[in-house]
């Protein structure tokens, strides 16, 4: 016998070897082996195996086996051979992307011990027990009143060792010590488990009920969940989530980024305990590995986590959810396989004959158009749950108030001063969104004009207030703002212009004097730890203030929060990308939907100076279906998607002249082009320069009207880039398809 197997390189070649007598019962299509490649061995996943083979060369034999137990499901074979086919990325690439380096590890998860009272004890014991131990005896009577589970070492208020006192309490029969295994969820993302007597309202049974009754039908259905913020979808989810269990199926619950949604992984946590894994960036190596493992043997019936959690390796899955399906962090750039979780999630569902839910209070608009097509089940929550109201929305003209007040440049409007005052005057807490980080976002030259860019990028550098630096968003780069001068005329003279969310966070004090504010955003949570502590506090009512960037408009449900304020409406709203429009008018409302969700009443006040933009406008009515239909309008002009499949060919490299002309011996080189076929560019990218690379980028429209399933759009990148890389092979530049890119930048 002899099998075909594929390495993590960027061809798409295969290599035949032989499966030695020993190995032959183990070894699968979806098996990963160790073979001699050269003079190495390394690691590769066969994917096929053959009786004979053609090739007349010496052939080698496999090495061994990576892992020791079956980590391929068909289904899961079946969505790798998807993902290499669909993004143009070959097998070897897509199995690293989906299983973790190795499953073998000494890593274990720590131990806990947690003791109870025994139920009916002895109660001639206790008598003894205040005669003769009284330390004992002081433990016991504090389990007893407050009949809960303790951790063990919380006792140690009460004794100096309490795991000894537990244990002689246990011999004699009065309490009873558990051993719970804590599972990595690494970063502390879990919220104290909150327990809630959730009763269905009936738009909420309704929704559930098709989503069970789906479930129960074995077969791959999709939904769009359109509910708003506030709506009770993770009640959904949670419920959804207990039915697959009860009826001995599985379910994955993606979230855009489970380290800025602990709360959201908290309530599930608090509802299946061990039953579920956090699967998210922030776990190291040998946790990943355990955790895969532990999902491979069945221990884990729940995976809740970020993109790649939808590849975890579940068995008999019964429900996929997308929450925020908008998000942008569902899609995958770099590196290879370039993908898309929702999509890889719905294609998924249909090979494990599971459902998918796609929930969102703004739904991506392709999600919106597939069930205006009928492609996916529209589910709708159009109201909060109990008494919770959607905000009232202030809609602020910075350049009026400008005018009227004489002050330029002016960060917090009159208004939302007085509503900020308002606030604290109440105890209640505010949020405030500014979706730029950094103190200045812009420094320029006094005498001429130039702004300071990144030396690697054409980017402007930011400056921080802390260790007074000049940081590049884009690759890193830092350099001390001391001494700094201007790269055209080296003048001294320079000018800190605009506003990120540091310098807010200073005006904040300078105005409003004791007030306890908190920042989040990436300079001040590197980690999941850190994020969760300022949410923890936030929640206890220990911050009036959250200021922050994007991180902190979704997924937050602090009740007693009643007043969102956006600084800047307008960031991001100029960038030349076809979606931009689409992300300000999400993150607009979904901001707002952290105002006043449950019986206080929310406000929301927007600033702006462009309070005519139609994005700005319908975010502001908080009025998503007006704006989508607008929005769709548009795209179907500009054949856009969800109107067109879009692809895009980029090109990098160290030189420009280089990159341009290679991008244009692409372009000359294309055959077979098609109606409903429209090419753009070649043309240098937004960011022409990033880390000392020059990027071009070809862009290729294919009408869904002509190219139904995106098929002919596919062949014609596939067999034109083969061919261009057979004739005219680059060590110098990158190219890099990407199928579906979420931005054109
Ligand atoms: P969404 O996910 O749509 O933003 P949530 O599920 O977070 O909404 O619900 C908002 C708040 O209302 C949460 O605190 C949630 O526990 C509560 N809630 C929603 N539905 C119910 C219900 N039927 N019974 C009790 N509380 C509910
Ligand atoms: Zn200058
Ligand atoms: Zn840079």
């Amino acid at each position: 016998m002899f099998a075909k197997v594929a390495f993590p390189i960027s061809g798409f070649k295969t290599f035949s070897y032989i499966i030695p007598k020993n190995l032959k019962e183990n070894i699968q299509v979806g098996t990963r082996v160790e073979v001699p490649f050269g003079k190495r061995i390394v690691k590769g996943i066969v994917t096929e195996l053959q009786l004979s083979v053609s090739f007349k060369g010496h052939l080698k034999e496999i090495a061994s086996i990576v892992d020791d137990l079956s980590i391929m499901t068909p289904e899961l074979w079946s969505l790798i051979k998807w993902i290499s086919t669909y993004y143009l990325t070959p097998i070897g690439k897509v199995a690293k992307a989906v299983f973790p380096k190795t499953l073998s590890t000494r890593y274990k998860p720590p131990i806990c011990w947690y003791v109870k009272v025994v139920e009916n004890y002895d109660k001639k014991n206790l008598i003894l027990l205040k005669k003769r131990a009284p330390k004992q005896y002081t433990v016991f009577n504090h389990l007893i009143n407050n009949n809960i589970i303790i951790k063990v070492g919380d006792l140690s208020k009460y004794c100096s060792s309490p795991m000894a006192i537990c244990k002689s309490l246990e011999k004699i029969g009065l309490v009873k010590l558990i051993e719970k295994t804590l599972l990595p969820d690494a970063t502390g993302f879990i919220f104290d488990p909150i327990h809630k007597d959730v009763i269905f309202n009936e738009k909420q049974k309704n929704v559930l009920k098709s989503i069970i009754k789906s479930i129960d039908k074995n077969k791959f259905e999709s939904f769009l969940l359109h509910g708003v913020t506030g709506s009770g979808k993770t009640e959904i989810y949670i419920d959804a989530v207990r039915h697959c269990l009860l009826s001995g199926k599985t379910a994955i619950i993606l979230l855009p980024e489970i380290s800025l949604t602990p709360q959201i992984a908290g309530r599930f946590k608090s509802v299946f305990g061990d039953q579920i894994a956090l699967w998210h960036s922030k776990l190291t190596q040998s946790q990943r590995s355990w955790t895969w493992t532990q999902i491979c043997k069945g221990s884990f019936k729940v995976v809740i986590g970020a993109r790649s959690a939808i590849f975890s390796p579940l068995k008999n899955l019964g429900l996929i959810v997308i929450d925020e399906e908008q998000e942008s962090s569902f899609r995958q750039d770099s590196p290879e396989p370039r993908y898309h979780a929702r999509d890889v999630a719905l294609v998924r569902g249909t090979f494990e004959k599971s459902i998918v839910v796609l929930a969102s209070a703004t739904p991506s608009l392709e999600s919106y158009y597939n069930y205006k097509q009928n492609k996916l089940k529209y589910l709708h929550l159009p109201e909060r749950f109990g008494v919770a109201e959607y905000p009232t929305v202030h809609l602020v003209d910075m350049l009026s108030e400008q005018k009227e007040s004489g002050k330029y440049g002016q960060v917090i409007s009159g208004l939302l001063q007085d509503k900020i005052e308002d606030r604290l005057s109440k105890n209640e807490q505010i949020i405030l969104l500014h979706n730029r980080r950094g103190y200045s976002p812009v420094i320029r030259c006094s005498d001429c004009g130039e702004i300071l860019n990144c030396h690697q990028c054409n980017v402007a550098l930011t400056y921080h207030q802390k260790n007074l630096q000049l940081l590049c968003h884009y690759c890193g780069h830092k350099e001390s703002s001391l001494d700094k001068c201007c790269s055209e005329c080296k003048s001294t003279n320079l000018l800190y212009k605009g506003t990120g969310t540091q310098k807010v966070e200073h005006l904040i004090k300078d105005t409003f004097g004791d007030v306890r504010i908190a920042r989040l955003d990436m300079d001040t949570s590197k980690t999941g730890l850190g994020i969760t502590s300022i949410l923890k506090s936030f929640a206890k009512g220990d911050i009036d203030i959250l200021l922050g960037t994007q991180m902190i408009a979704k997924g937050l449900d602090f009740p007693n929060t009643t007043l969102v304020g956006i600084i800047n409406a307008d960031l991001g709203l100029y960038i030349p990308d076809f979606r931009s429009g689409e992300r300000i008018f999400q993150l607009i409302y979904q901001a707002s939907g952290r105002a006043g969700r449950k019986d206080k009443k929310g406000e929301v006040v927007i600033q702006t100076y462009a309070p005519d933009n139609p994005v700005i406008n319908n975010a502001s009515e908080l009025d998503v279906l007006k704006y989508y239909n607008i929005i769709l309008q548009e795209r179907e002009e500009l054949n856009y998607p969800p109107y067109s499949w879009l692809a895009k060919i980029e090109i990098t490299g160290a030189s420009r002249d280089s990159v341009n002309n290679q991008a244009n011996t692409i372009l000359d080189n294309f055959e077979n082009r098609y109606g409903g076929l429209e090419i753009l560019g070649p043309v240098p990218c937004y960011l022409e320069r990033v880390k000392n690379r020059y990027r071009y980028q070809i862009v290729l429209k294919s009408l869904k009207k002509i190219d139904i399933n995106g098929k002919l759009l596919h062949s014609f990148i596939e067999e034109n880039m083969e061919r261009f890389n057979k004739n005219f092979p680059s060590r110098q530049n990158r190219i890099n398809i990407h199928f579906d890119p979420l931005s054109l930048i």
